[in-house]
């Protein structure tokens, strides 16, 4: 999952993508509204976090014309406390949520998960399912079809989790890339197919289906 973060207080900032990355997410992050207004356009993020207030143009009028221009990526606004106006207006302008400052990080995580799963209409929940596997986003373990509580590595369980959004789907190693690396990561299709062979290897070879010339397809495990 590729997150923009749009912050202009740097040490909030520093502080959010350190601990969104922790929770496996690539992170993109801005300070400029007119930036994030272009990178959020040229970029397939799966969500965006956008400040109210920014320079250049505030966050307001940044997810206003992202909605006038058809993009829906979910958007969660950050806000000042107790100005319930800026709240209403977010919601106004097409923010999905919102979170008032100060907040403690696991409250952002949950409002994110709760806005990823909508995204694909799934049920806000700790443990996504699909293809008959559980994956604990708290514990980065996967359990399921003769699996119980199997550890998975940083990369692995970004892998995981995206591909169990996307069930049954074939996702390209280029779509993989896209939302797996942040901008400035080199994106080498070569380790996605290294890392889909380490996730065969912990849920059985024939969980995720190779299309020759297409992608990768998770199927699930033989119990
Ligand atoms: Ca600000």
């Amino acid at each position: 999952m590729r997150i923009l973060l749009v912050e202009d207080n740097v040490a909030l900032a520093e502080t959010l993508a350190l601990t969104l990355k922790r929770a496996g997410y690539a992170v993109d992050w801005r300070t400029d509204g007119r930036d994030a207004l272009i990178l959020g356009e040229q970029e397939p993020y799966d969500l965006a976090i956008v400040d109210l207030g920014l320079p250049g143009m505030d966050g307001l009028e940044v997810v206003r014309q992202w909605r006038e221009s058809g993009l829906n990526t979910p958007v969660l606004m950050l806000t000042a406390r107790s100005r319930w106006t800026e709240r209403v207006a977010g919601l106004q302008a097409g923010a999905d949520d919102y979170l008032t400052k100060p907040f403690h990080d696991e409250e952002l995580l949950l409002r994110m998960q709760a806005l990823l799963r909508r995204a694909h209409g799934r049920e806000p929940s700790a443990v996504l399912n699909a293809c008959g596997l559980q994956l604990d986003e708290n514990t980065q373990r996967i359990s399921g079809a003769g699996l119980s509580a199997v550890a998975l590595s940083a990369t692995e369980f970004k892998l995981l989790r995206y591909m169990m959004l996307h069930p049954g789907q074939v996702l390209s190693k280029t779509r993989l890339a896209e939302h797996l690396y942040d901008y400035e990561d080199e994106r080498d299709s070569n380790v996605i197919e290294v890392q889909i062979n380490h996730l065969r290897s912990k849920l059985g070879r024939t969980a995720i289906e190779t299309r020759r010339g297409q992608g990768y397809v998770l199927v699930g495990r033989a119990p």
